[in-house]
């Protein structure tokens, strides 16, 4: 028998997903029947700030990697994570979210330690020393029963609302801080599945919820960090308009923003987004792209040193409070500049 019982949580958009409760609680009720510790893992920004809510539910230990290196749609740093520590606790199960983000990680992890991995769990007992799981099988027409062979972690994917979250309110716990793995930079090299791989630095067009979404690399990710940031909002039509900007950020040698709207449609990740209700960022300078200049965008930029607005409306808000103000047609406008950074700088 393996030493804990480990559930891992998902934060969506620096929200805690409901079935990261789910799980945590079954990983507690069944590591009290089996006599073992119970744990809950959240990787992502946010994690601390949910690290007593998920211990509510249950679990006396709670893992956390708060940082972003989680946050892109990026497997690998959270394999890496839990690989450690699966390696280091050794538990009895590991149990992980049905989801899309969940599966990959699940899979990879088993694949990278040799572990058994199920899908589809809707059932976990208990009884007369081992534990016994139920699955929908074929097309959901039937369920099955199964123990699991074999002595190690077995890596179990469970879905939402196969199980009820419990209300341990007030009860103790610990938080532990696990190490974050570092982005892979551009050229790095990686261990994956067939061997070495390496990682590329460039934007790219992904999808998020099985709409476009465009994803600015790591290096252009850290907007808290950057000295210079390339923003963009609604004027830039769409997902793949992010390429413009993403352009002129890497000519610039900045990082990538974006308005409220933008990450709430989905076109950029959460992390870039700038404003009241996200980053606040202080750059040297923050150039606005199709930005309308509205008070709580301000809110998260107004401090930049130096403001640059490309707007088509002569009468945007933001040319009241900008340093530079171009009017004019965003996709003409930054190719341009794109050009000239680029060509000056060589
Ligand atoms: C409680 C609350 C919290 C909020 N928090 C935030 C926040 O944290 N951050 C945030 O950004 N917003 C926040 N908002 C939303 C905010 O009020 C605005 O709706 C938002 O900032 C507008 O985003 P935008 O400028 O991208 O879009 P819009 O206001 O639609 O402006 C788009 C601009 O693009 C220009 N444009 C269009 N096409 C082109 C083109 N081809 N070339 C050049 N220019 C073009 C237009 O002239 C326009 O000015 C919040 C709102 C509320 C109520």
């Amino acid at each position: 028998m393996g030493k804990s019982i480990i559930a891992l949580g998902e934060i969506e958009n620096e929200t805690l997903k409901s079935i990261s409760l789910q799980l945590a609680s079954k990983a507690a009720a069944l590591a009290e029947s089996s006599g073992v510790a119970s744990a809950a893992v959240l990787l992502g920004r946010g994690a601390n700030s949910f690290a007593s809510a998920i211990a509510e539910a249950g679990p006396a230990t709670v893992y956390t990697g708060d940082t972003d290196v989680y946050d892109a749609y990026l497997t690998q740093p959270a394999v890496d994570t839990l690989a450690a520590l699966v390696s280091e606790q050794q538990p009895e199960l590991l149990l992980i979210p049905d989801t899309s983000n969940g599966r990959d990680i699940g899979a990879r992890l088993a694949a990278r330690l040799n572990l058994p991995l199920e899908y589809h769990v809707n059932a976990i007992e208990f009884k007369d020393g081992v534990f016994i799981f139920g699955s929908a099988a074929f097309g959901g027409q039937m369920n099955i029963t199964f123990t699991a062979a074999g002595s190690g972690t077995k890596v179990v994917i469970a879905g939402q609302n196969a199980f009820k979250a419990a209300n341990h309110a007030g009860q103790t716990f610990q938080t532990i801080t696990l190490a974050a793995p570092s982005i892979p930079t551009a050229g790095a090299k990686i261990s994956g599945p067939f061997g070495t791989e390496y990682a590329t630095e460039e934007g790219h067009l992904g999808q998020e919820d099985g709409k476009p979404q465009y994803i600015p690399p790591a290096s252009r990710s850290n907007i808290e960090e950057a000295s210079i940031i390339v923003s963009g909002g609604r004027g830039v039509g769409g997902p793949e308009g992010f390429a413009l900007v993403d352009a002129l950020a890497k000519a610039l040698g900045g990082a990538v923003g974006a308005s409220r709207p933008v990450t709430d449609d989905g076109w950029l990740p959460h992390r870039h987004h700038i404003g009241q209700t996200g980053h606040s960022v202080k750059p040297d300078v923050y150039l606005a792209c199709g930005i309308s200049g509205a008070v709580q965008h301000q809110a998260g930029m107004q401090t930049s040193k130096f403001i640059i607005a490309i707007n088509k409306d002569k009468d945007a808000p933001i040319f009241t409070f900008c340093d530079l103000g171009i009017v004019g047609d965003l996709k003409v406008v930054i190719p341009e500049l794109t050009q000239l950074v680029a060509s000056r700088r060589s």
